[in-house]
């Protein structure tokens, strides 16, 4: 099926077609246009929402139409529209989904109202057609931190979310602290490669107390600690920080590893700091170490794109999961809470 996806939740506007019939990702992905806010932020330190919804809405509908250009296609060659219905920013997420609800209704085609974090989820089967479900994954993006046991579309069970900060949220705070600015994530990866990872003394909360959830709001105050000290080269405490942040998340993956239902297939990593290299490292070890294989997207698609809302559209639309042109967009929509999809309801 030839599936549009539409993504705005946060700070990238993008649109994308898939075909769920590819076989490879270059098949699957027909055509892909992101726009990011990066720079409109910038100045801020941070998404500014009012900013963001302004932006989506000045350049969503031209994408639409030049990466259906891209794929040349028209609206009318589409078999559905995936639309983010959440969560994040509600008034981006607002403008992608009403977008998407007026080329169903113009086009006469189904609409799918795609959660975000399901995007996150599914886009590994996007990138690698030969991982199959039940897997458990650690979902690592900008405002969550969370492990699950993926056994299907809407099949979700958490074993462990963060009780104060995301992954993601960590390294841009930590940023900011060393005053690499935003988005921080990939500049504090950076830096981090040129320091040494032993140079500071970090806490790493939480480990060997085998808790399953996460916590990383101390460790963001004791790289603060570090700074304010003036002792440590930035690039050291970089370092030192990185590796406290992946230390405290491969002792819970280890834990949720030892406490996930039998049968998984695969360790997966997902969201926007499953971009991050070194990571991607550790969580290889542990998988191997469990005779299981790592599977992580291409960093491109671990960071916001729309190609991950199609992919999931297009997952949903395989199995008749689809919605009516009244759905809701939902600032916060866990992703547990999604097993009750409208099955064929029609438009
Ligand atoms: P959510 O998906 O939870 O709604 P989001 O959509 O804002 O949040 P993503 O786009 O999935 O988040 O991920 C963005 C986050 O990933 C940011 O916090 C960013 O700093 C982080 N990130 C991106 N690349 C890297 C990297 N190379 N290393 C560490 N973190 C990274
Ligand atoms: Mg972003
Ligand atoms: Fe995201």
């Amino acid at each position: 099926a030839l599936i549009l996806g539409i993504e705005s939740s946060c700070d990238e506007t993008a649109a994308a077609v898939i075909d769920s019939n590819g076989t490879t990702l270059t098949a699957r992905i027909v055509a892909q246009r992101i726009a990011s806010q990066d720079e409109a932020h910038r100045p801020y330190g941070g998404v500014v929402p009012e900013i963001a919804a302004r932006a989506h809405v000045e350049v969503l509908a031209p994408m639409i139409e030049a990466v259906l250009g891209d794929a040349g296609m028209s609206l009318g060659d589409m078999d559905a529209i995936a639309a983010t219905a959440g969560p994040g920013l509600i008034g981006g997420v607002m403008v992608g989904l009403v977008t998407g609800k007026a080329l169903a209704m113009a086009a006469d085609k189904p609409l799918i109202a795609v959660n975000h974090l399901e995007g996150h989820a599914l886009s590994p089967r996007l990138a690698d057609p030969a991982l199959h479900y039940p897997y458990l994954l650690l979902l690592v993006s900008g405002g969550h931190c969370q492990i699950l046991e993926v056994a299907g579309v809407g099949q979700y069970r958490r074993l462990a979310t963060t009780i104060d900060d995301a992954l993601g949220e960590a390294f841009d705070k930590t940023a900011k602290i060393l005053g690499l600015g935003y988005p921080g994530g990939p500049a504090v990866e950076r830096m981090a490669r040129e320091g040494d990872a032993r140079a500071v003394r970090l806490p790493r909360p939480l480990v060997g107390s085998g808790e399953v959830h996460f916590s990383f709001a101390g460790l963001k105050s004791a790289v603060m600690r570090a700074k304010d000290a003036g002792v440590h080269a930035d690039a050291d405490i970089a370092a030192s920080f990185q590796q406290a942040a992946i230390d405290c998340v491969i002792d819970r993956t280890r834990i949720a590893l030892g406490a996930a239902s039998a049968g998984m297939t695969a360790l997966v990593v997902a969201g926007g700091v499953a971009a991050n290299a070194a990571l991607r490292g550790s969580l290889e070890t542990l998988a191997g170490s469990h005779g299981l294989p790592l599977v992580a997207p291409p960093p491109k698609l671990c960071t916001d794109n729309a190609a991950m809302i199609g992919w999931a559209g297009a997952e949903r639309f395989a199995l008749g999961y689809v919605d009516a042109l009244d759905v809701v967009a939902r600032p916060r929509w866990p992703l547990d809470d999604n097993a009750a999809p409208v099955r064929g309801a029609g438009v």
